[in-house]
């Protein structure tokens, strides 16, 4: 049997990709489990303000992104990101299916060059994919979409990461953040998507999106929780995870 030497530290860095790998494995499994759990919920959001396909359509989608995923060996994780985002763009229809590709494959892109500790990482990684999905929507924060959500998300994240707070803190501010955005869709006219032919009648109804936007950040933080107790857990089991 061969033996990994690990070195730990109480706020570890990386050398390897594996641990970070492992986390954006699990990010993407758990919010396809996510997204499908709550295909009901999203159509019917949907059904309100849309043409109440967006749960069907996602969930499709994330079960593609699942069966591959977890058939697939452990590797590269931009590579998971980047697989999974354009999964979504040739399976998922209407606006989702290009917005979040373009979340996936943005967040992919930029976490193979990002530096530095791993919370750093992937918030330049989501915020990367954050800013692609409002050039490709030409959309911004306040108009009633998913970027009510993963734009305050975002911005909570690459925060704590920035004050050096570990992985599972900087998950909890995007997710806490990214709720608080998401219900502020409630009291907003939509400016994009179907949702804008609604005009005033939009108002009083979540966005579809930005609560499955809110999804994607449960299972982001549930990945990063449970990689953080694995690591506590078991020390010595660290080489063979
Ligand atoms: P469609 O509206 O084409 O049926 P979906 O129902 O799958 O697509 O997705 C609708 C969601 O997509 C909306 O709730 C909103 O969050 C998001 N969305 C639509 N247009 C945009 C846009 N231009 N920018 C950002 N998000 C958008
Ligand atoms: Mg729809």
């Amino acid at each position: 049997m061969t033996t990994t030497t690990i070195t730990t530290t109480t706020t570890p860095t990386t050398t390897t990709d594996e641990p970070l790998a492992r986390i954006v494995r699990a990010w993407m499994l758990d919010a396809a489990e996510r997204i499908v759990a709550a295909r009901e919920v999203l159509t019917e959001l949907d059904a309100r303000i849309g043409d109440g396909d967006h749960g069907i359509n996602l969930a499709r989608g994330m079960t593609l992104v699942g069966d591959e995923l977890s058939g697939a060996a452990l590797g590269d994780p931009a590579t998971d990101l980047v697989a999974s985002g354009r999964r979504l763009v040739s399976s998922v229809g209407g606006a989702s299916g290009p917005l979040y590709g373009t979340l996936l494959i943005d967040a992919g892109a930029a976490l193979s060059s990002a530096a530095g500790p791993v919370p750093t990482r992937l918030a330049v990684a989501l915020a990367r994919g954050v800013a692609g999905v409002g050039r490709r929507g030409r959309s911004t924060i306040g108009q009633k979409t998913m970027l009510d959500t993963l734009m305050p998300a975002s911005d909570a994240m690459s925060e704590s990461a920035a004050r050096g707070e570990p992985l599972p803190m900087a998950t909890a501010a995007a997710l806490a953040a990214g709720r608080t955005g998401c219900e502020r869709t409630r009291g907003m006219v939509a400016q994009r998507g179907r949702a804008s032919y609604l005009g005033e009648r939009a108002v009083g109804h979540l966005d579809p999106g930005a609560v499955s936007s809110v999804l994607l950040l449960e299972a982001l933080d549930a990945a990063a929780s449970e990689r953080a107790a694995a690591l506590h857990g078991t020390q010595a089991g660290v080489a063979s995870r």
